[in-house]
């Protein structure tokens, strides 16, 4: 079994519906296991600015899928969730990113691992060392914490609903 965290992200419509419908379908795959789930954050946008904050949050799965599978139905769980690209970086109901996947290093047409721009934003790296605390960069073993520490925009991203065992972080096993 393979370890991986993903990052959701969503600011279009019941937020917090589209996290959990995103999950739920995670949750349904037959070859992901839901392991771990950061809290919720409320986010500013970052770049495309003229659109309404997000709520990010982070899991960590296991998964049997190869890391291009596991790309694939990450956006098959966007479009089935009614995402469309239109503007780059622009407003979305549902984000599926990979950040990590085990310690390895991708590089292909379709997939960056880990995420090429995880490092500088601090609505992924926040969840993220919320459930995983000491995780590193692979390659050159950087404890992503130290990453943090160089942001600016921290205070952009605030608490929104505490993890706890109810509504959607029921579906964890941690
Ligand atoms: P960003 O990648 O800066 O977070 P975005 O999430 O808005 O921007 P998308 O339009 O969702 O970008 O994705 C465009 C493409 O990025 C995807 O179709 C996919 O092929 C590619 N991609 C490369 N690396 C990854 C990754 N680690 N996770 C998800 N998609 C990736
Ligand atoms: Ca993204
Ligand atoms: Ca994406």
């Amino acid at each position: 079994m393979n370890r991986a965290f993903l990052a959701i992200g969503t600011n279009i419509g019941d937020r917090y519906q589209n996290i959990g419908d995103c999950l739920t379908l995670l949750h349904e795959h037959p070859h992901i296991d839901l392991v771990q789930a950061s809290s919720i954050y409320e986010t500013d946008p970052v770049g495309y600015t003229e659109q309404d904050p997000f709520l990010n949050m982070v899991i960590e799965i296991k998964t049997a899928l190869t890391p291009v599978e596991l790309l694939d139905s990450c956006l098959e769980i966007e479009h089935s969730l009614g995402r469309k690209r239109i503007i780059r970086w622009g407003p979305r109901v549902i984000d599926l990113d990979i950040l990590l996947y085990n310690q390895e290093n991708i590089e292909t047409d379709r997939l960056f691992v880990p995420h090429p721009r995880m490092q500088e934003r601090a609505f992924v790296l926040i969840p993220l060392l919320e459930i995983s605390p000491d995780e590193k960069l692979p390659r050159t073993n950087q404890p992503l914490r130290n990453c943090l520490d160089k942001i600016s925009d921290r205070e952009g991203v605030r608490i929104w609903k505490q993890k706890n065992g109810e509504d959607v972080f029921a579906l964890f096993a941690n």
